[in-house]
């Protein structure tokens, strides 16, 4: 039998405000343990919430830039629960009335377009931090950092649309782009300000019901997440088919061992007993406000995507990848408007660019070549300056030292030598060097061609014009020179 995996995402993305949800203290990242804490956000008797609107806002941004109706009205509720790094006994979540409903965010798959529904997206605050003793002295102990604890958070819900894996990671990349672009969380899911719960199930192909579904954790990259998943639709499918049934379960991704490993029954909705926040008042959004804040949208990636292939004719695949950050698109374009040959851009972006970044883990931000000595050295190459082959080597050297193209050019003696004569010189040291081969190609053995152009390369160290070289070696091996 053929089965088929349903998959439905759960995102939490950390919003980047600069106070906390609830009460006034700091969200920096990285400071001592506890000093970014209040009676509000430890949850002491006594203390009141007070909603901070920043996040609110940025709740409605990503609500309409997904597509969704921004309910005019919607609670605070509280989920019951205990563990160590809750304070409160509660977590201040969004229940019953969620702040958007009802959107979508389209992907691009080989076979075209495909809507995945966004049932809500919701506000929270994040819990505190877990710290297991990493000494030898501290390692039977336990301890905890309250400064994450209030932290706003936004959920986004998926509807269970999705076919495999790498659906999901598209799901998962479009909408990290979708709030860098809008500039409301960074998006680093191995910091955890990106973070993912994905539900799979599998069901007989062509069946209407769903299997039973397992909610993974625990997954702290794109890789992990689509790895997850298709080690638990393989374990599911082989439970299936060896009669068993697939529980209803909470299980963890286990990165080293590559297997998702069974943590707790899975809880329902009422085991938190929710409940509205009485220390909250309703949140009433105003057309008007949603009206204005529609109207600070920035172009987002798919419209941004769209423009590309319109206005610089280049491939979808190319768009895609070129707007897949906020910062590679403007990237893009600053060396577009100096260099106006878009697919050229975008060739070496995508090729040189892109791989000695990802070599570095850098961002394009960080980048020591600079739009604008791109765009130099692609005028030089233009220009005849210097030919493509030495260029691999000059963007090399600006990206190891961020100098202009110019200077390691004229440093480096790297200038592409258009002299007929000098060429001529270096096709007749390569012609005395290799008689034999000389004979051959005389014979008729014209695939020996290449190698002279090889050699008269060797002999200029990559320096001459390759179209000069062509010319004046066909002319001069057939003896017409
Ligand atoms: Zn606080």
């Amino acid at each position: 039998m053929e089965y088929e995996p349903v998959i439905g995402l759960e995102v939490h993305a950390q919003l980047l405000t600069q106070s906390k949800i609830f009460c006034g203290c700091s969200t920096a990242f990285g400071e001592e343990p506890n000093t970014l804490t209040c009676p509000v956000c430890t949850g002491q008797p006594g203390s009141l919430p007070v909603v901070n609107r920043k996040a609110v806002e940025f709740a409605i941004k990503l609500g309409l830039a997904t597509s969704c109706r921004i309910a005019p009205y919607s609670l605070f509720e509280r989920k019951n629960y205990f563990y160590p790094d809750l304070p409160k006994g509660y977590q201040i979540s969004m229940y019953e009335h969620p702040l958007a409903e009802d959107g979508f965010i389209e992907i691009t798959l080989q076979g075209g377009k495909k809507r995945i529904q966004i049932i809500r997206v919701h506000l929270e605050e994040d819990a505190g931090k877990l710290k297991h003793g990493e000494t030898p002295e501290t390692e039977s102990f336990s301890y905890v950092d309250f400064n994450r604890t209030g932290v706003p958070l936004a959920e986004i819900v998926s509807g269970p649309d999705m076919r495999s894996p790498e659906e999901a990671g598209e799901y998962l990349r479009e909408l990290r782009a979708i709030l860098q672009y809008l500039e409301i969380c960074t998006g680093d899911m191995e910091k955890g300000t990106f973070r993912c719960d994905a539900n799979v199930s599998v069901r007989p192909k062509g069946q209407r019901e769903f299997g039973t579904r397992a909610e993974l954790k625990n997954m702290n990259s794109f890789r992990h997440v689509e790895k997850a998943l298709e080690y638990e639709i393989k374990r599911q499918i082989a439970a299936l088919e060896e009669g068993e049934k697939v529980v209803q379960e909470t299980r963890l991704w286990d990165v080293d061992q590559g297997i998702t490993i069974s943590m707790r029954g899975k809880e329902e909705a009422h085991d938190y007993r929710y409940f509205p926040d009485p220390d909250l008042v309703p949140l009433r959004i105003e057309e008007k406000w949603v009206e204005e804040v529609r109207k600070s949208l920035p172009e987002l990636p798919s419209e941004k995507k769209e423009r590309f292939i319109r206005q610089y004719q280049i491939p979808e695949y190319d768009a895609k990848i070129l707007t897949l950050t906020k910062p590679s698109s403007a990237y893009f374009e600053e060396t577009v408007n100096r260099f106006p040959e878009p697919k050229t851009v975008s060739n070496w972006m995508m090729g040189d660019l892109l791989r000695e970044l990802k070599r570095d883990e850098r961002e394009i931000d960080q980048c020591p070549v600079t739009p604008q000595h791109l765009s130099e050295m692609l005028s030089m190459i233009k220009k005849g300056t210097i030919s493509g082959k030495i260029a691999k080597d000059v963007f090399e050297e600006m990206y190891q030292t961020g100098e202009h193209p110019e200077k390691i050019v004229r440093d480096k003696g790297w200038v592409q030598i258009v002299d007929e004569g000098e060429i001529e010189k270096a096709i007749e040291r390569a012609m005395e060097a290799h008689p034999k081969q000389v004979e051959d190609f005389q014979k008729g053995k014209e695939k020996i061609f290449g190698f002279f152009v090889g050699e008269v390369m060797k002999q200029t160290k990559g320096k001459a014009n390759p179209k000069l070289v062509n010319e004046l070696l066909k002319k001069r091996l057939k003896g017409e020179g």
